[in-house]
């Protein structure tokens, strides 16, 4: 981990990510630097410096189940474990703090940024690569958490209790989706969503405005949490107009874009505090479990699947979809971005490794400038593949842990939210966790379960982030080529991406200053 490049702003990672020609090097190097000085000699005070985030997660998640195994001999009432988890619940409420601004202005100031005369051909392009592989990612995640069943892995599949199904119907399911898309009230969206219920489900939603629930005809409601499908869609229309509106809009870019850098300063700080909510977290989860060795088989069997989503997205899903595109050996391509792939999974960050990737794409591959400055920035921020799997395979963990099957209408919403959910990620280490919270709530899942996930985030956030490093860097290599007669055509005037009035350092970053 090198903290340095964590507490950049994202801001601060993309001037170093476009530097100008003369000063290229200069600034490149310096998280590089940073890597390689660690190659250099062995020093036990950087070392303790750099990981001190990671050892202190480590030893919160050990210090977490000595505790809960040492409190369940005294017998903890339902109030006594209620204390004892209060520390953990206040790292709750911080991250679901975050959310709302977090994905607002992560969304709008990403969008914005990017400018309108670069959605041409090469922009549609590099949205539909984008979208296609987190959808795929999504789909490799559902498919794997449902097919091994990673919190069903002992008790569960042993007994024969009956599963506890949410009694919605698939079409309302999917017609929520959609009227949340456009919800009728902003400020109401940022605590309440639509949702039908069916009268005769037991359904976890918390419907308010419910009139005759005599009858089988579902009922129109609303449930607590964030309408985060609403708030995207809103977010990303606002950040297209203020994208159109040229110097007109820079003012609300301008705030959107500190607003972003602000809020994400924020969540590096509070990061820091996750070490001490996991220890009283995991420890209440430990004492309230009924069998240890379960949670632990479960927990496993879950860092298993996301493991083996992500070893398949970024070793049969990626590589495939560039040898078909571009007919090249996947491996050459490997060998170049294998730097960036570590500086990755050693910060947990992709816009803490975009400098690395810009500089292993650019002085290894030899890729087009005009490719890689637009696309690794932007990539960095949205595009993340690794984090959709991991969510998707997170949500259905949680859902089976506490026996709810989801049914299809309920898969398709998930998958979506995810989607949504994994855009408005900043490229940050364990922005994945309070993201994780949206998929959670939005789907009816229990957010206090997270602690579940935060065992064993320190691993899994490092090789999500390696994966979402990958994605960007094999999107650079597929749309380059698809686009390879664009850009031999295109004199430094013309090009839709790179305009001589407004070069490298001015395009899609600038409106980030
Ligand atoms: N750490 C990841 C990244 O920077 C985001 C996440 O937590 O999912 O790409």
């Amino acid at each position: 981990m090198l903290p340095n490049s964590e507490n950049m702003s994202e801001v601060e990672l993309v001037e170093v990510a476009r530097p100008e020609d003369n000063e290229k090097n200069e600034r490149c190097s310096q998280p590089l630097d940073e890597v390689e000085s660690i190659r250099d000699g062995f020093n036990i005070w950087i070392f303790l410096k750099r990981n001190a985030f990671l050892i202190l997660t480590m030893a919160a998640v050990a210090l977490g189940i000595g505790l809960g195994f040492a409190l369940r001999y005294i017998n903890m009432s339902e109030r006594e474990i209620t204390y004892l988890t209060f520390p953990g619940e206040l790292l709750l409420r911080m991250l679901k703090m975050m959310v709302l601004p977090l994905v607002v202005s992560s969304i709008i100031a990403g969008i914005s940024n990017v400018d309108r005369k670069d959605f041409g051909k090469i922009g549609l392009r590099i949205i539909i690569y984008y979208l296609v592989t987190t959808v795929v990612a999504t789909f490799t995640g559902i498919f794997l958490a449902v097919f091994i069943k990673p919190g069903k892995s002992s008790r569960h599949a042993s007994e024969s209790s009956p599963a506890k199904t949410e009694d919605v119907h698939s079409l309302d399911a999917f017609l929520d989706l959609i009227r949340n898309m456009f919800p009728s009230n902003l400020v109401e969206a940022c605590f309440r969503k639509y949702l039908t219920v069916n009268p005769s489900s037991n359904s976890s939603g918390n419907p308010i405005g419910a009139t005759n629930i005599s009858t089988n005809t579902p009922i129109a409601g609303t449930s607590d949490g964030i309408n985060v499908v609403g708030l995207l869609v809103f977010s990303i229309a606002f950040g297209l107009i203020l994208s159109s509106m040229g110097s007109e809009g820079k003012p609300l870019r301008d705030l959107f874009n500190c607003m972003n850098k602000a809020i994400m300063r924020l969540v590096s700080i509070v990061i820091w505090y996750s070490p001490v909510g996991i220890i009283f977290l995991l420890a209440g989860q430990v004492v309230k479990m009924t069998d240890a060795a379960e949670i632990g088989r479960d927990v496993g069997m879950y860092t298993l699947t996301v493991v083996t989503g992500l070893i398949i997205h970024g070793c049969v899903t990626l590589p495939l979809i560039y040898v078909i595109v571009t007919r090249k050996n996947p491996l050459r391509f490997y060998g170049g971005i294998l730097q960036a792939l570590s500086t990755a999974f050693g910060t947990s960050s992709s816009s803490a490794t975009l400098p690395v990737t810009l500089r292993c794409m650019e002085e290894n591959l030899k890729m087009d400038k005009q490719v890689t400055r637009f696309m690794l920035p932007v990539g960095a921020t949205m595009n993340m593949d690794g984090s959709a799997l991991y969510e998707a395979v997170a949500a259905l963990f949680i859902a089976q842990v506490n026996d709810m099957d989801f049914n299809f209408g309920q898969i398709i919403v998930l998958s979506l939210v995810v989607t949504a959910a994994s855009t408005g990620a900043p490229g940050i280490p364990q922005a994945g966790m309070v993201t994780m919270l949206i998929v959670l709530s939005s789907t009816g899942l229990p957010t206090e379960d997270i602690s579940l996930l935060l065992m064993v985030d320190w691993i899994l956030d490092r090789l999500r982030t390696a994966t979402n490093v990958l994605g960007d860097c094999i999107g650079v290599g597929v749309v380059q080529h698809l686009s390879r007669h664009e850009l031999q055509t295109s004199s430094p005037t013309e090009t839709n991406l790179v305009l001589e009035e407004n070069p490298p350092s001015k395009s899609i970053s600038t409106k980030m200053e």
